[in-house]
């Protein structure tokens, strides 16, 4: 904002980041501002501490300004216009930092649609909910070599820095992009895709285009609407492209983390199956092939009603067009028709198998109520024989020493182990399409000599009930915050430790203690929860107890047990807020078996790929004879945690930080809490504090001085620090200096 010469307005007040022009002040400098004009044009308060820097890209202001910089009846309006539209797009260089500078920065461009912003070299990224012109091609063509221009902050940016990094300093770069679920972690993983395949654009066309065309199917096979997003990704996902010397793409792998297969079988309340589902069943209606599904209407189905209505599902717009997609992106990438048709099979299996109904028949043992039909359509489908099938659900053959016992299933027992068959059919059509996809992405088996990383795993959740797959979901975030605090503050501080310079901590919200209350040896929340799915008489209680009595005083100090000792619940204190579990059905849950008779079952499919889907993994199966642990869904979960962490270890990283400015998933609409929430936990504020400049010190703003050694030197000099040092990149300070030199900074401007 600005005061006119000879005003004697006070400069507005408020809550606001003011920038306050005086001109008088501002005239003598007005040449410089000029000389700056053709990359962005510096402005300094004199009474404050802010620099303001308005940045090309708009050429509208840009023009205006240069046009009347020299006009003091003019320029007033004119830096009014500018003030209000600008904030910094770095905001490490604001100085002052706090909270409600940050919230109203932040706030103040996304009401302009501005997105991006950096802290540092970290990006937030606002979801807009809408979609914004900012991706376009021409877009992309100006963000090539981003670095060398000032451009505004911009997810292509970043890509841009990664990519050339990864082939000027022959460095693995890698992606992290956290945030809530719904915070847009999957549409920005996808962007930077988009990006990063226009850069490496010239050699295999083929291959770039398959490696974006795998999404439209990993989503329908993978999403699904839950309460926080529409399209929320159930599972996690690393990608990770591979590149010769010259940076041209040579493949890629895909893994995946955890799919919530429960989802195939069970919902909350609001929420839907996996889209794949709806999809199917648009499909079979726009092909003609209902008879062939022996489909009638999808909410008859158990496992899909409560979700999207038959008419939106069979003529509506969406989940037509998203079959479509399916099936080609399918094709593109390289999937058999074949194939494909049998996978559709399988999935219109599943929800008649949903159907089977049974009824307790006494002596622990039931029958089969629903009509013979169902269980010939399934058996047609899944290419089983219907007899076998048929005992498979209501019975389990054991052969112990020697002898053959047949184990009914009660009817409660049944329903469980017909669920676990729909789930365990899911599971392994998901593995086969990664394994496909994966097959198909490097054929030739390309050793790269550099990778790429991109992370986008299920965000943060927090429902009304909150079962293990949530505990799961939510350890993955707090392993990524805590890699990110690593990354940000813990190595910084290794490396003042490591040249042996003395500095009290720079406080951040560590949460190794929280995570260690989960994974530590044996003790933790899933060593607990381990040890008692492989104690035959352990039930959800006595895993809750154990807990309770174990972890109660844990240091983290992050366990809360439940009101009365019988409660299954217990509340987990996370890095971004507390969450209330319900432990019940924990134990079953983290055993996940199917029945063998029901894998040799669909082993034995006419379907070869179904055959092939229940081929026994050797290196899974039990020793005979040995009392080795049954692996559990956790001890898998924490191994593949552990190889995530490896592989981001060995990488540069960048980070991504989305934000979820709302939870009505609405265009312009900011609800300051939740956002406010989102900074505090993901430790935004602090990242600024350790990324302060200084400049101002000893230089006048508009001067360049190199970045140089020399130049921090004569900043500290000039600062009169005491007792720093100089390294051979950076300057290590003690840490009542960084207030030293806030103080000068501001004095000086
Ligand atoms: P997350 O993966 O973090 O759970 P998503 O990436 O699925 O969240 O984003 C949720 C929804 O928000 C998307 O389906 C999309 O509608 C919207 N969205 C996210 N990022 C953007 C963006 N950059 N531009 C437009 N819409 C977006
Ligand atoms: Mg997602």
């Amino acid at each position: 904002l600005y005061t006119a010469p000879g005003s004697t307005q006070p400069p507005p007040e408020g809550p606001d980041v003011l920038y306050f022009f005086n001109y008088d002040d501002l005239q003598p400098r007005a040449n410089h501002l000029l000389r700056d004009a053709g990359d962005g044009l510096r402005l300094l308060d004199p009474d404050h501490d802010i620099v303001c820097e308005i940045i090309s890209g708009d050429s509208a202001t840009m023009d205006l300004l240069s046009d009347n910089i020299h006009d003091p009846e003019v320029l007033p309006r004119t830096l009014e216009l500018a003030a209000t539209c600008h904030v910094p797009e770095n905001l490490a260089e604001l100085n002052n930092m706090s909270i409600s500078t940050l919230m109203n920065a932040l706030h103040r461009r996304y009401a302009e649609q501005r997105i991006y912003t950096y802290v540092g070299d970290i990006l937030i990224a606002v979801n807009p909910y809408e979609r914004l012109p900012i991706y376009t091609h021409h877009l992309q063509e100006q963000y090539k070599d981003a670095a060398t221009k000032d451009l505004p902050p911009h997810i292509f940016a970043v890509a841009d820095r990664a990519y050339n990094a990864m082939v000027l300093n022959k460095r693995d770069q890698t992606f992290v992009i956290s945030g809530e679920s719904g915070a847009g972690k999957t549409e920005s993983t996808k962007l930077v895709v988009k990006h990063i395949v226009e850069l490496c654009r010239s050699g295999n066309t083929t291959l770039e285009n398959k490696i974006k065309m795998v999404n439209p199917f990993l989503e329908a096979f993978g999403n699904a609407k839950t309460v926080m997003n529409d399209n929320s990704s159930r599972f996690g996902k690393y990608l990770e492209l591979k590149f010769d010397e010259t940076g041209g793409v040579l493949g890629g792998e895909m893994l995946h983390y955890l799919l919530e297969k429960s989802r195939v079988v069970t919902r909350n309340a609001g929420e839907h199956n996996f889209h794949i589902f709806y999809n199917l069943f648009a499909g079979a209606q726009l092909e003609g092939r209902n008879d062939h599904f022996a489909f009638s209407s999808p909410n008859s189905h158990r496992y899909l009603a409560g979700g999207p209505s038959d008419d939106e599902i069979l003529h509506g717009h969406r989940y037509t067009t998203e079959w479509r997609e399916v099936i080609e992106s399918m094709h593109y990438v390289g999937f058999a028709s074949a194939d494909m048709n049998c996978v559709w099979d399988l999935l219109a299996a599943i929800l008649h198998l949903g159907d089977v109904t049974f009824a307790d028949i006494g002596n622990d043992a039931s029958k089969i109520t629903s009509s013979d039909d169902i269980l010939k359509r399934v058996a047609r489908l899944l290419a089983i024989n219907e007899t076998n099938l048929r005992k498979a659900l209501l019975h389990v053959v054991q052969h112990t020493r020697g002898e053959t016992i047949i184990k009914n299933f009660t009817d409660e027992k049944a329903v469980d182990n017909r669920d676990s068959m729909a789930k365990a059919i899911y599971t392994r059509i998901f593995d086969w399409v990664f394994r496909v996809v994966n097959e198909l992405l490097d054929e030739e088996h390309a050793s790269g000599a550099h990778t790429l990383g991109m992370l986008d795993i299920f965000g943060f959740e927090n429902f009304k009930v909150n079962s293990l797959e949530q505990l799961c979901i939510n350890v993955t975030n707090e392993q990524l915050q805590n890699y990110f605090n690593r990354h940000i503050f813990i190595m910084e501080q290794d490396e003042y430790n490591a040249e042996g310079i003395d500095c009290s901590r720079i406080d951040f919200p560590d949460n190794q203690p929280t995570l260690d209350l989960m994974l530590q040896k044996g003790t933790g929340v899933f060593g607990i929860c381990d040890e008692q799915a492989n104690f035959p008489k352990a039930t959800d209680l006595t895993f809750t107890q154990k807990c309770t009595a174990g972890l109660s005083n844990h240091a983290s100090q992050s366990y809360k047990a439940p009101r009365s000792e019988r409660d299954l619940k217990f509340t987990i204190s996370h890095y971004a807020g507390p969450v209330d579990y319900t432990t019940e059905g924990f134990l079953e849950k983290n055993r996940d078996k199917i029945s063998e008779d029901v894998k040799q079952l669909l082993h034995n499919s006419s379907h070869s790929l179904l055959a092939a889907m229940f081929e026994e993994d050797p290196s899974r199966a039990p020793v005979p004879g040995t009392m080795r642990k049954q692996p559990t869904v956790l001890m898998g979960f924490k191994r593949s945690l552990q190889d995530l962490v490896k592989r981001l270890d060995a990488c540069e990283p960048h980070f991504i930080r989305c934000i979820k400015p709302n939870a009505t998933q609405k265009p312009a609409n900011w609800d300051a809490e939740l956002v406010e929430r989102q900074l505090t936990y993901a430790g935004v504020l602090e990242t600024i504090k350790i990324r302060k400049r200084f400049k101002l010190v000893k230089y006048q703003f508009y001067e360049e001085p190199e970045e140089s050694p020399q130049t921090c030197h004569e900043i500290a000099e000039s600062a009169q620090l005491d007792n720093f040092q100089l390294g051979s990149n950076k300057i290590f300070m003690k840490y009542h200096h960084a207030e030293v030199l806030s103080k000068e900074a501001s004095k000086q401007s």
